[in-house]
């Protein structure tokens, strides 16, 4: 039953200040034109240098030493663009021990990596890289994963609250059809990649082909929990996305992560998914289904649409950006989507320079540090 002092149809319902309103792509806001590439590509690589310094250590006097942590006025060795700690002997530059440890890259072309991951709409295409920057797509690859993965690493997992959607996705080892069109035609093929038990169990009814047997155990779940909020323009978004990769989608391991997630008073919207029957009884949330087979949203109200309008763009970027994501980096992935859908209303110089000091206050990257040398991370970041 619905609690009496909702109103959930005022609520859901689109009401737009005045009668006429356009619908405009975020990206088209004018908070979006104040930085641009073309006044980054004018900077000299010496203020290039000083926005790294000024992201990292804010102060241009006194700041503290990476390695003891002495705030001081360290000599600064002018010819190597380094410090010298008093403390500690330490030597430092501005990016020695954070997400771009090591770089090779000159700054003025990591800023440009920077904003262009910060600007793509659906994702960083790395194979734009190497024409605009010179660079080979290898280096544009690595840089665009550092960054994803302290986007990774630095999610808010503070527990969401008021009303907040939940999804879940199946991404990764996508069948593929058969050479033979007799034993798999496309409508066969279509079913199969609806077959959603098969990411479960692969079926060898369904699926006879060993390379799809052998893809579909690669099949992860991307689990997705939206915050709904107020716009500017009246009507409901979502302000702050937590995404979670997981093997499975059972009620074993997605509820400890609603739990986790979700605080104790708000309201959780889903669809008939199996494993969200037993949220109210064993979390104690409040929790509303729509039936998707039926409708996608019902009388009063009810949807999940944000956690599905999240998936769609995770799906064109998978499709139109990344051609395929590895299961072992999807977790970076689902939470690049989420750091795109919650950073859309902010603007591009706010978005940037937040993210630039990120970057510059991570230690170097697990995943990505000596990767062109062979070495992997061994795990995957996979609830099971
Ligand atoms: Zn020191």
């Amino acid at each position: 039953m619905l609690p009496k002092n909702i109103s959930l149809r005022l609520q859901f319902s689109f009401k737009r200040k005045g009668r006429l309103f356009m619908a405009m792509h975020y990206s088209r806001n004018k908070v979006n034109r104040v930085l641009t590439l073309y006044k980054l590509a004018k900077l000299t690589e010496q203020e290039a240098w000083e926005i790294f310094r000024q992201g990292r250590f804010g102060d241009k006097e006194k700041f503290a030493c990476p390695e003891c942590g002495a705030i001081e006025k360290h000599w600064y060795i002018n010819t190597r663009k380094q410090w010298h700690c008093k403390h500690c002997n330490h030597r430092f530059s501005v990016t020695s021990g954070t997400a771009f440890h090591n770089r090779k890259l000159s700054f003025s072309k990591l800023l440009w990596i920077l904003f262009a991951f910060n600007t793509g709409l659906q994702g960083a295409n790395a194979n734009e890289l190497p024409s605009d920057l010179g660079v080979t797509y290898k280096t544009a690859y690595l840089n665009f994963a550092k960054i994803r993965e302290v986007i990774f690493e630095t999610m808010d997992m503070t527990p969401l609250s008021g009303i907040v959607h939940i999804d879940c996705m199946h991404i990764c080892g996508k069948p593929r059809r058969s050479n033979n069109r007799k034993s798999s035609d496309s409508f066969l093929v279509n079913n199969k990649l609806r077959a959603r038990k098969d990411s479960i169990v692969p079926d060898k009814k369904t699926h006879p082909e060993p390379s799809n047997l052998k893809k579909l155990k690669n099949r992860r779940i991307i689990l997705a929990l939206s915050q709904l909020a107020l716009n500017d323009d009246g009507s409901y978004g979502s302000n702050r996305t937590i995404t979670y990769v997981l093997k499975k989608e059972t009620a074993e391991i997605i509820l400890p992560l609603i739990k986790k997630s979700v605080a104790k008073g708000s309201i959780i919207m889903t669809d008939f998914g199996g494993a969200f029957n037993k949220i109210e009884p064993m979390l104690g949330i409040t929790h509303f289904s729509v039936n998707h087979s039926v409708q996608y949203q019902n009388e009063l109200g009810v949807n999940n649409n944000q956690a599905e309008s999240f998936f769609s763009r995770v799906r064109r970027g998978e499709f139109g950006t990344y051609n395929g994501i590895l299961k072992t980096y999807l977790a970076y992935y689902a939470a690049e989507f989420a750091y795109r859908n919650d950073c859309k209303e902010i603007g591009i110089s706010q978005r940037f320079y937040s993210l630039l000091t990120k970057v510059l206050n991570r230690e170097p990257s697990k995943a990505f540090c000596g990767y062109n040398q062979g070495k992997r991370l061994g795990f995957e970041y996979c609830y099971s």
